[in-house]
């Protein structure tokens, strides 16, 4: 495993030379600031009638549209959706300086296609492991959020001291920037968010709700038991690890969790992941997405309306209020 740490950046590759981000959501605005406050060159490409042109202007940076704002860049961040990312490509190519570089915070249009880069394009990944609001927070209290980084095309010879500047300017060598490739960090990258921390997770909270309330137990005690109180076990692990855990949960609670975990995660759950993997390996899962996405997203709207209509919802909102204290 190779980590870069602050000692392994040469910023000065960056001084006076121009930062384009496109898109101002959850990464983009956090991108955008630290490296603002970091003293990096920073402009916005957004659409003119967007909701985040007026945001960005307020937070104090230089906004154009996207064609525009490419044609001085020596990196051109891409942080819109990633399904959007290969048209607003196309929409700018033609404006992007002769060897300046490509910058993504996942893998997804490049290791899948979607964008095939220029040969004369640097192309990096800075993937931060953590939300937009996290990695501006921890930036601003000194601290930051640690970074994946690979370089996929290395038309320059400089592509990953590039790269290794712009995360420092957002924070994550402070934490250690790990190297990887596109392939791995998008492939691991949606592995986790279906199989444990999206779709696993909120698969696993609904089943046991579900089993508790057929049993004839109340939804609101349910709800606690299996929604409420995961955050306490996940900043556990989070902290510490399954030794953190073990060391503040019951000594019931421990052996319950060992005898009784692998029964509900069996051989049959771990096949089942084995096959979720192999559909985002073999571009299963990203031709499905992207034909969803061609269809105006049928499907997708219609599992996120089940999803959001179940009574642990209707059950978590009324006993969510109640607690004053939780943060929005
Ligand atoms: P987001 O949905 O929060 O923000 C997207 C922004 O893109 C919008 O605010 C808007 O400014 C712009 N945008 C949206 N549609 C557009 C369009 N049609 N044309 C032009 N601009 C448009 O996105 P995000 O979650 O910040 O994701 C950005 C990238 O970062 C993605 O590649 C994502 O996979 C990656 N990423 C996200 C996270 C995360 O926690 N959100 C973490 C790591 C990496
Ligand atoms: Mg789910």
């Amino acid at each position: 495993m190779k980590m870069y740490s602050e000692a392994d950046v040469d910023a000065t590759c960056l001084d006076d030379r121009q930062v384009t981000i496109l898109g101002y959501g959850s990464q983009g605005r956090a991108h955008a600031l630290n490296l603002k406050d970091s003293g990096f060159n920073v402009v916005m490409g957004l659409r003119r009638d967007g909701a985040s042109w007026a945001q960005a202007e307020a937070d104090g940076l230089t906004v154009m549209e996207p064609a525009e704002a490419v044609k001085d860049a020596a990196i051109v961040a891409f942080l819109t959706p990633d399904m959007v990312q290969k048209r607003l490509y196309g929409a700018v190519v033609d404006n992007i300086a002769e060897g300046a570089a490509l910058l993504f915070a996942h893998g997804f249009a490049v290791h899948f296609k979607q964008i095939e880069p220029r040969r004369d394009l640097d192309t990096v990944l800075i993937a931060p492991k953590g939300p937009g609001g996290l990695v501006r927070r921890q930036y601003e209290e000194g601290h930051g959020v640690p970074c994946l980084v690979a370089v996929h095309q290395d038309a320059s010879g400089d592509a990953l001291k590039l790269a290794l500047a712009y995360a420092a300017g957002i924070g994550g060598a402070r934490a250690g920037v790990i190297e990887t490739t596109f392939a791995e960090e998008t492939e691991t990258d949606l592995f986790g968010e279906q199989a444990v921390l999206c779709g696993g997770a909120t698969e696993l909270i609904v089943a046991g709700f579900e089993t508790l309330v057929e049993a004839g137990y109340q939804p609101e005690v349910a709800y606690y038991e299996v929604m409420h109180e995961l955050k306490l076990i996940v900043d556990l692990l989070h902290e510490g690890g399954l030794r953190k855990m073990h060391k503040f949960i019951s000594d019931t609670a421990a052996y319950g969790d060992m005898v009784s975990g692998p029964r509900v995660v069996d051989g049959n759950s771990r096949k089942q992941m084995q096959a979720v993997l192999r559909d985002i390996q073999d571009g299963t899962f990203a031709r499905n997405w992207i034909a969803e996405n061609e269809a105006g997203m049928p499907e997708f709207k219609r599992m996120m309306k089940a999803d959001l209509e179940h009574p642990i919802e209707k059950v978590g909102a009324e006993l969510r209020s109640r607690m004053d204290w939780l943060e929005e």
